[in-house]
């Protein structure tokens, strides 16, 4: 079974998340749980974290589908010592937030290595700070996100998946988040028949689908291995239907959320039932 969603407005308060992603059909959301350009917010209150478990009970959402993302602003392989240490506390914030919610999945951006340091030691100091955070945290897993390779980040190439996943010592609690603009746009030619079938083929063989926990549902307005991360609508990119529609009927991807983060809000719940619609 499929568990599709968006990520969903939290203004006004975590607990607002649910509701918003009941309002749209979904049957899996994403969240920030704190202002996302910002190092820091207010800790969440009683009341909200009360109000959030209530309404996601409510409205059917398990744990298990509820992905919450971390701030842009964070970057875990930081070349420079005094950002990465704040990084490091800001995440660790983040996942605090995520266990007070009894949240399960943490997703992030791996990093970006500001063209200081080499890719394999960004991805190192990465690992590192997963490690670090883990360490004091309990029952949230650390979602790595494959990204476009944009710029100077790292994480575009699914060894770099691997090579964090090697480092971190608790395997139970690592995790990936592919999306599907970024996969295409770092290279992997998701969009034909055969391109879908290397690429998740070598993503069983190099990482494992046992790791996957979540997928972020974008099309693209850049081309095929452009670099660039900009998502589009469902249909109207240069993804175009049939990937979403070998996505749905593939059970490699069931039980786990389906995130849209299109950038036109008012169509989510149109791109929800379009991809439900999807399913032979
Ligand atoms: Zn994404
Ligand atoms: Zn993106």
């Amino acid at each position: 079974m499929k568990f599709v969603g968006a990520h969903v407005s939290a203004s006004g308060g975590v607990e607002n998340a649910p509701v918003n992603a009941h309002e749209i059909g979904a049957k899996a959301f994403a969240l920030f749980t704190k202002n996302q350009k910002q190092w820091f917010s207010k800790p969440l209150t009683q009341e909200s974290i009360d109000l959030f478990v209530e309404n996601c009970a409510r409205y059917g959402f398990n744990p298990k589908h509820i992905m919450p993302h971390d701030s842009y602003l964070i970057n875990l392989g930081n070349p420079v010592k005094e950002n990465l240490s704040m990084s490091r506390k800001a995440f660790l914030d983040e996942m605090q937030r995520c266990e007070l919610l009894g949240l399960q999945l943490l997703n992030f951006h791996p990093g970006a290595h500001l063209k200081q340091i080499s890719e394999e030691e960004c991805l190192s100091l990465i690992a590192e700070s997963v490690n670090i955070v883990l360490d004091k945290t309990k029952g949230v897993t650390a979602v790595i996100e494959n990204t476009a390779g944009q710029g100077s980040h790292v994480g575009y190439k699914i060894e770099h998946l691997k090579y964090i996943i090697d480092r971190v010592e608790d395997k139970s609690r690592v995790g990936v988040c592919i999306d599907t603009c970024h996969s295409f746009t770092s290279g992997y030619d998701i969009k034909t028949e055969a391109g879908y079938k290397k690429t998740f083929d070598e993503f069983e063989r190099i990482v494992g689908f046992n790791f996957l926990k979540g997928m972020h549902i974008n099309d693209s307005k850049k081309e095929l291995a452009s670099r660039v991360d900009r998502h589009d609508s469902l249909g109207t990119g240069f993804l175009g239907e049939e990937v979403f529609k070998r996505i749905m009927n593939d059970p490699r991807f069931d039980d786990i959320p389906l995130i849209l983060e299109t950038p036109d809000d008012s169509l989510w719940e149109k791109e929800i039932k379009l991809l439900y619609g999807l399913v032979e």
